[in-house]
This record gives C-alpha cells, sequence and structure tokens, in this order.
C-alpha cells in the first residue's frame, strides 16, 4: 500500500510522502477497464494532491476525459466524504495544517451540474461504478432527489446548492464542492462560484479560530474549454490564482465541412445530411445538434419512418405526456421549459409520410472536389457501399424523462445506426459513446432579453466559434470524425462570436438582484462576480426592486430583502411580473392576473394594419400566420373595429384579457385565430404560459387555490363577433377590476405618466404626457413630451391624467404603448417610497389637506383629507 507515484507533487517538491487510499473499492472488472481509457485516471495522485494542498483548484479537460465521473471518486478513494477517520496522507517533514483538516474533514462531496439530465444519470453511473447504493451516491434536483443521510456523493443541479445557500450559507456539511462546467457560465454557476470564493476563506478562518464544528471546505471548479482566465485573473475573486490541472485527452483529427450556403431551414437540411451520411458513409454513430424538443421530435420522426428497424405490430404503450411540468432549474427558464413540454417515444410513432424536400436523399455521387464540402465524403476518400442497416434513433433534450435519456449510453442493436438527435445538452454535459458523424446545424436557444419591453424570451440564434469547436469535437472521441456544419464558413467567420457572453450579462439585472437578495447576499455591488455586470446597472436595479417593494431600503446604501421580494423571487419571471402574481390573491384576481401576465409575457396578440401590406404584389406577412390576403381585407377591417372596442376603454391589458378568453373559449382547435386577426403562435404561447405559471404557483404556494378562466356560453352564438362577447371582462366583477388595475399600477410604478397641462398648468393641447421615466430620454436629448401610441384604446379617447405603460418605443416621437388609466389616489398607497406628503395645504373652510406628490419630480396628486390619510 505504500507507495510514492512518480508523478508526486510532494515528491517533486522533495517531501517524502506515505499515501494510502483510505477507502477500498470493488469495481467490476469491465468498469475498471473501461476507467483505466479515461485520460483522467493517469491525473489521479496529481489531482488528489494539489486539491490537498490548495482550497481552490482548477481542473480544465476535454469532454469525456473522465471529470464528471471521475473526480467525485478519487476524492471518496481518498477519504472525503467519508463518516470515519480519512487517513491517507502522513507528512513526514512538513506539518501542514491541512492535513489535519482532512483528518477531521468528514462531510459530502458535492457536484453542481447546470443540466438535471446530467446531475441524474452521473449520479447513477457513479454508484454504478463505486458499486454503491443510489442513497449513497445521490442526486438532488428540484422536486425530485434520491439524497439520505447516508449519502456521501451528491449530484445536483445549481439551481439547488443555490438554494441550500439561504438556509446554510456556510453550506457546513459539504467538505468540498466542485463546481462543473464552469465555461458555460450561466448565472447560477456565475453566482455560486463567486458566493463560494467567500465560503472558503470563511470556513478557513473559522476553523483557524477553532469555531465550534465548522471545518475547512475545498471548491473544485470544472471546466471543458480552456476560457479559465475569468476565473484567475480576476483577484476580487481569488488574491491567489488558484492552480490549473489540464486533462490531456487523447482526441481523434476531425475534419470539418462547411456547407456551401446557409439554409435557413435547418431542419430540413438535418435531415438530408443525416440521410445522406446514413447511406453512404461506413458504420460510426451520427449526432445531430438541434435547438429544441419539438425539432427533435420531428426529425427523429422523420429519420425513424425512413430509416427505423419496422415496428412491430400489436397494442403499444400510450405516449407519456407529463401532466404537471415542475418550473425549470433556473429561476429564468420555465418560458423555456413551457415550450417544450412532450415528449413523444419514438416506438409510438407511426409511419407516416416522409418529407425530406427536393432530392433530400439523392446523394451526388459524382462529387467536386472543388466543391467547399456542401457533401458527404467518405473518410478514406473511398465510397463504400454499406449493407442496408437499420438506424437506431433516439432523441435526447433535457426535459426527457431520465430512463429515456439514459438510452445513449446504452449499446444499440446489432447491426444498427447510433443516430442521437439531441439540443446542446450534447455539447459537453454528456458524452455519448462511438460517435463518429456530427451534423451541427449552428444554432441554440439562447435566453435573451428585451432591455426595452423588460420581457425575456427565448430565441434561436448562432452559437459561438467555441460552441461549435466543441460539438465538433464529439465526432473524435473513439477514430477520426466529420464534422457537417449546416452553414457557410463566410458565416461562421463573420458572425459566430468567439465565446458565448456570460449569462448574467444578458438577462434582467432586476431579476438577477432579487435573487441574490433572496440568497441573503446583501452588498450584491460590491458581490465577487467572475464577470461583474455594470455597477450603475446593478445600483437602478436595486432601485426598481425598492419602488416594486422588493427591497426595503435600509440607508447607508444598504437594502434588504422584503417578505413580498421572497415571495416574488420564486417565479422565473420579471420582478415587475412577479409582483403582479403574488399580489392577486385578493378578490379571486390570480386567474386573471396569470393571463395577464402572461400574455404580457408574450406581447401584443392582434394583428395591425402594420403587420402586412395591403399593396397589389404584395400580401404581406401578416399572410403567414392568419391568412390576411386581399380577399380578406374587408373582414381584417371589421376586425380591426372589434379589437379597438375590446378592454372597456379603460386599458389595453384588458383587451388582451378579452382575447385570452375568448380564445380558450373557442378551444385551441377552432378557426379563432384565423377569423378573428389575431397571432395563432402568440395565443399559443400564451396558453402554455399560463399552464406553467398556473403549475408553479400550485407547487410553491399549494394553500392557494389557483382558479380558472370561468367562461359562460355565448350570449348569440350567430354574432360574427361572438367569441369576444365572451370576454373575460363582462365575467369579472367591477372590484376584480380595479384590483387588476391596481396590480399594473404597482408592477409599473415607475412607468406612470401624467398628462402634461396637469403638471404644468399649461393650457396645452392635451394630447403630450410626461412620464417619470424620461429622465434617460433627456439625457440623450430626446424631447420629454410622450405621446400614447395609436394602437392603444386610448388614442382616440379623451386623454386621461394618469396611466400607466407597459412599453416605450421611440420613432420619430416617444410613444407609450400597451397603456391602464390608473386613478392618482391609489400611488401613495402603491409605492411609498416614490412618494412624499409634506405638503399641506389649508383650506378655506380650515381643514388640512395632505397633497401627496409622486415620482422623481414629484408631481402633486389630488390632495387628501388629514383625517382620511389616518
Ligand atoms: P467529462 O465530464 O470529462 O466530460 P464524463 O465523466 O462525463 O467526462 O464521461 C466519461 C465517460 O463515461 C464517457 O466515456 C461517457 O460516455 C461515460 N459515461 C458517462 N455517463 C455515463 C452513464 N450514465 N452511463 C454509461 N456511461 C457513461
Ligand atoms: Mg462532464
Amino acid at each position: 500500500i505504500l507507495s510514492i507515484p512518480s508523478n508526486s507533487l510532494l515528491k517533486r517538491n522533495h517531501v517524502a510522502p506515505i499515501i494510502m487510499k483510505s477507502v477500498t473499492v470493488n469495481r467490476d472488472q469491465k468498469i475498471q477497464a473501461e476507467r483505466l481509457l479515461l485520460p483522467i485516471v493517469s491525473e489521479e495522485q496529481a489531482i488528489v494532491e494539489t486539491v490537498l494542498i490548495h482550497p481552490v483548484v482548477i481542473i480544465c479537460g476535454e469532454t469525456g476525459s473522465g471529470k464528471t465521473t471521475q473526480l467525485p471518486q478519487f476524492l471518496y478513494e481518498a477519504g472525503f466524504g467519508s463518516q470515519g477517520s480519512g487517513v491517507f496522507l502522513f507528512p513526514c517533514i512538513l506539518k501542514l495544517p491541512f492535513i489535519q483538516a482532512k483528518l477531521e474533514n468528514p462531510g459530502i462531496i458535492g457536484i453542481t451540474q447546470p443540466r438535471r439530465v446530467a446531475a441524474m444519470s452521473t449520479a447513477s453511473r457513479v454508484a454504478v461504478e463505486l458499486g454503491l447504493a443510489s442513497s449513497r451516491v445521490a442526486y438532488q434536483i428540484r422536486y425530485d432527489a434520491t439524497v439520505s443521510p447516508s449519502t456521501i456523493i451528491k449530484f445536483m443541479t445549481d439551481g439547488v446548492l443555490l438554494r441550500e445557500l439561504t438556509t446554510d450559507f456556510l453550506l457546513s456539511k459539504y467538505s468540498i464542492i466542485i463546481i462543473d462546467e464552469a465555461h458555460e457560465r450561466s448565472m447560477n454557476t456565475d453566482i455560486l462560484i463567486g458566493a463560494l470564493s467567500r465560503i472558503v476563506k470563511l470556513r478557513q478562518s473559522m476553523w483557524e479560530q477553532k469555531k465550534e464544528g465548522i471545518k475547512p471546505l475545498r471548491l473544485i471548479i470544472m471546466s471543458a474549454t480552456l476560457r479559465v482566465d475569468d476565473f484567475i485573473s480576476n483577484t476580487t475573486l481569488f488574491s491567489v490564482p488558484p492552480p490549473v490541472i489540464n486533462i490531456s485527452a487523447r482526441q481523434y483529427p476531425v475534419t470539418t465541412h462547411f456547407s456551401r450556403h446557409t439554409s435557413a431551414d435547418y431542419i430540413s437540411e438535418a435531415v438530408r445530411k443525416v440521410s445522406q451520411i446514413h447511406t453512404k458513409l461506413p458504420p460510426g454513430g451520427i449526432l445531430v445538434f438541434l435547438t429544441g424538443q419539438n425539432e427533435i421530435i420531428g426529425v427523429c420522426r422523420k429519420l425513424q419512418a425512413r430509416f427505423g428497424r419496422k415496428l412491430k405490430g400489436g397494442p403499444s404503450e400510450k405516449p407519456t405526456v407529463p401532466k404537471n411540468i415542475g418550473p425549470a432549474e433556473s429561476p429564468f427558464s420555465a418560458i423555456q421549459d413551457n415550450s417544450e413540454t412532450m415528449w413523444i417515444p419514438l416506438a409510438d410513432v407511426e409511419a407516416e409520410e416522409i418529407e425530406l424536400g427536393d432530392g433530400a436523399l439523392d446523394v451526388d455521387l459524382n462529387i467536386d472536389l472543388e466543391d467547399e464540402s456542401d457533401d458527404v465524403r467518405d473518410p478514406d476518400d473511398s465510397m463504400t457501399d454499406i449493407e442496408e442497416m437499420p438506424m437506431h434513433v433516439i432523441p435526447l433534450y433535457s426535459l426527457l424523462p431520465s430512463e429515456k435519456q439514459l438510452e445513449v449510453f446504452k449499446e444499440p442493436p446489432a447491426r444498427s445506426r447510433l443516430v442521437v438527435v439531441a439540443t446542446n445538452i450534447a455539447e459537453t454535459s454528456l458524452t455519448i459513446p462511438n460517435i463518429r458523424y456530427v451534423v451541427d446545424c449552428g444554432r441554440a436557444k439562447e435566453r435573451k432579453y428585451d432591455s426595452r419591453s423588460g420581457i425575456e424570451s427565448f430565441s434561436v440564434s448562432w452559437i459561438s466559434k467555441a460552441a461549435a469547436a466543441q460539438r465538433s469535437g464529439r465526432a473524435g472521441r473513439t477514430g477520426p470524425g466529420h464534422c457537417y456544419r449546416l452553414y457557410s464558413s463566410a458565416l461562421y467567420e463573420n458572425y459566430f462570436d468567439e465565446f458565448a457572453q456570460p449569462e448574467i450579462l444578458r438577462v434582467p439585472i432586476e431579476g438577477v438582484v432579487l435573487q441574490m437578495k433572496a440568497m441573503n447576499i446583501d452588498t450584491v455591488i460590491n458581490f465577487p462576480f467572475p464577470t461583474p455586470p455594470d455597477r450603475d446597472n446593478l445600483k437602478r436595479a436595486e432601485r426598481v426592486l425598492i419602488n416594486l417593494g422588493a427591497l426595503e431600503d435600509k440607508g447607508n446604501g444598504l437594502t434588504s430583502i422584503t417578505n413580498l421580494g421572497k415571495a416574488m423571487a420564486i417565479f422565473p419571471l420579471s420582478p415587475r411580473f412577479s409582483k403582479v402574481l403574488v399580489s392577486a390573491k385578493q378578490n379571486q384576481c390570480l386567474p386573471f392576473a396569470i393571463a395577464i401576465v402572461s400574455a404580457l409575457s408574450i406581447g401584443d396578440p392582434f394583428i395591425r394594419p402594420e403587420h402586412f401590406s395591403t399593396s397589389e404584389n404584395q400580401q404581406g406577412t401578416g399572410k403567414d400566420e392568419a391568412g390576411v390576403g386581399k380577399p380578406r381585407l374587408g373582414a381584417f377591417y371589421a376586425s380591426q373595429q372589434l379589437h379597438g372596442s375590446l378592454g372597456g376603454g379603460i386599458s389595453d391589458v384588458f383587451r388582451y384579457l378579452s382575447v385570452v378568453g375568448a380564445y380558450e373559449f373557442a378551444g385551441e382547435d377552432s378557426d379563432f385565430c384565423m377569423e378573428h386577426f389575431v397571432r395563432p403562435k402568440a395565443m399559443e404561447e400564451i396558453h402554455k404560459l399560463r399552464i406553467q405559471l398556473s403549475n408553479i404557483i400550485q407547487i410553491n404556494f399549494p394553500e392557494i387555490g389557483v382558479g380558472t378562466l370561468k367562461l359562460n356560453k355565448p350570449p348569440d352564438p350567430t354574432q360574427a363577433s361572438h367569441f369576444f362577447s365572451v370576454q373575460v371582462l363582462s365575467l369579472s366583477t367591477p372590484p376584480q377590476l380595479r384590483v387588476l388595475r391596481q396590480l399594473l399600477a404597482a408592477a409599473f410604478i415607475d412607468q406612470v405618466a401624467v398628462r402634461k397641462d396637469i403638471v404644468d398648468n399649461s393650457s396645452s393641447d392635451g394630447n403630450k404626457y410626461t412620464s417619470c421615466r424620461n429622465v434617460p430620454y433627456k439625457a440623450l436629448g430626446v424631447s420629454d413630451d410622450v405621446f400614447i401610441h395609436p394602437s392603444s384604446i386610448l388614442y382616440n379617447s379623451p386623454p386621461p391624467d394618469f396611466i400607466v405603460f407597459h412599453e416605450m418605443s421611440k420613432t420619430t416621437q416617444t410613444w407609450l404603448k400597451t397603456n391602464t388609466i390608473i386613478n392618482p389616489a391609489w400611488l401613495p398607497k402603491l409605492a411609498p417610497s416614490l412618494c412624499s406628503t409634506s405638503k399641506r395645504v389649508k383650506t378655506f373652510d380650515g381643514k388640512v389637506l395632505i397633497v401627496p406628490r409622486f415620482g422623481p419630480e414629484l408631481w402633486e396628486l389630488p390632495a387628501i383629507r388629514e383625517a382620511e390619510n389616518k
């Protein structure tokens, strides 16, 4: 047992250690043989020693080198995680404090993953490799866990560890934390690394002061690519740069082929390319990168129908559709999850007609060698005529049930070709064996934030060059491979960023600040972010949160989270929208509030004249979605009148509410959208988001019934507009309508606009407004006059005194969109932080009136009697 390995760091430092493994593991022979092939195994000695000497260590290694599955095992065998005395190293010469620390330092080995799939699948893999029960090598993701008091290795999503920080900031049950996939720079990972940089120091100094029960904590940051500069050179993060261990992996050459042109229809292109590879090239797995579940299911169906094993007859089990998709791990990712609520087991997919597009399967055998490789070439440059072999098609995306996800690791049926169609989950999180060909669409679904509208969305955008390299690398794990990029090299050179931007710079900063406050991180401005967001933006975000009542101003620049803020932090939404939901319990307003928030998040569902052109030769973009062709122009103009009549003349948001109610009544399959010139895609998304939000509320606040949008039968179904007569508006009570307007005022309290003549007592024409938000516009040299946008129902009515707006847009003038009339008397109650009540006036009859003033410019609101105010 006593040996001094040749690559021992201590030996190099002329220290003679005696190393013995503290835990013996009897692995299955086959597993042991597989392990020995992993590049990381030869570095075990160096890694364990470095981890012992340094509190923070960075490990970089190519995907598939064994980081995620092996590192926890090295640490376990070295004595981490064990309950007993983990003696493994006696320093003969040096008496270093860390040695003692280790001896007294049992505690869980924690590993975080950005994705649930990876947390679950690696936990079960490591349990098998170590021959331990799933309660000992466990996982914990939101709403599902196998952890028990005997857990020694715990895989979890980064969201889970962040939540643990809120109850135990010292993370005292852990002896070591591994942050995996740090190169992805997810917001959660970045915040965790920042927080852990402080916790490691704190635990060390508390241990040195011999605080009861406190042991040092170690931190390992693992990353796939070599972009670790942000962690090493950032001295606010780590005052001493942590050592970096590079795992050199065997990577076979991968030939990259760009397409000549970039087709917008990358889905058909992917099917075409896979078909070509399958029919023309030698055996070897194909990994296809697409952006989301629906695409993946579609492509899998087509490939299965064309090349899959013929399906056996007989009754098959019905596709399981998860009923309640819980909220996603990342506090903001629910909207994405929402678009992907279903999976379909391929075995149940009936053979359907294949639509592969023109010439999809005619592979041009006369390949022009000058060609910029929009072709599929045999790696050995000789066409091989392979016998027909069935395809074994497997989908892989994050919401796929875990047992289905594990399929990728199973041996495919003999004499078949494995084809995995995946999201970027297969980029680094999971290593799929035996992939020889990669087909890369070059896109990924990304969280986007529109700072103008304050709305977050998920949209498909180009990946970075680093991600493209990761994707092609997947083809070179077991032998030389080929990567077919479904985009041109010109596009790649000119439009792909070197690296993806850290998520923290892409999301609404108010949400980040609120999440951090909910984790009891008090000084967000001085927080050691790996890549810090702009300080002014952080300050502004704190201000917005104070105005929303989520934070309390403690003076001296200190703020703390309120109970309202804690409740708001639960929702995967911009804090404004969370505020609408958490305050909507009163007067049974919740189902309406859910519908409003969903509609506002998705955006204007009405098709308006500017959406299409009425000119002779062009039928415009509106046609795509609602079929507004020339013959239907009459109907379209009639619908415009109907759209304008909704909302009870007080709120554009209520128009949205009406259309949501009408759509739900009509049912998804009806011609409602077509007939009434409403965007079907928007309505579908609103519908899904409503379900998602209802689920989140039910799970987090089971005591609150979310209610339903109850709809009655239309009074006169023969009328053309009968659908719209089923307005939610007419079903809600006047107090409910008032509460809903108050909720909107509360959520957009810093987006109040007042008619200008009221502020300056001018006798202007009365359609100019001035807004609390116009300060930055002034700075830009824009006139501070703002106007109600023609799309608003308030445009043609007498201009109201006070409104809240949801969106400001600038053309030649600054417009307010999606407006709601509010009563200024509500403001002092809804936004004490924005109001002053210091001005008092005596009336002629001797009574004292308080004049509340509102906003940074302190507009005067209608006076209230002192007695009433009390
Ligand atoms: P890294 O984290 O460095 O990317 P991993 O530790 O994830 O590497 O993977 C190491 C090897 O273990 C890979 O060959 C991978 O295919 C295999 N592997 C990982 N998870 C599983 C699993 N659940 N079942 C079978 N093999 C797995
Ligand atoms: Mg890994």
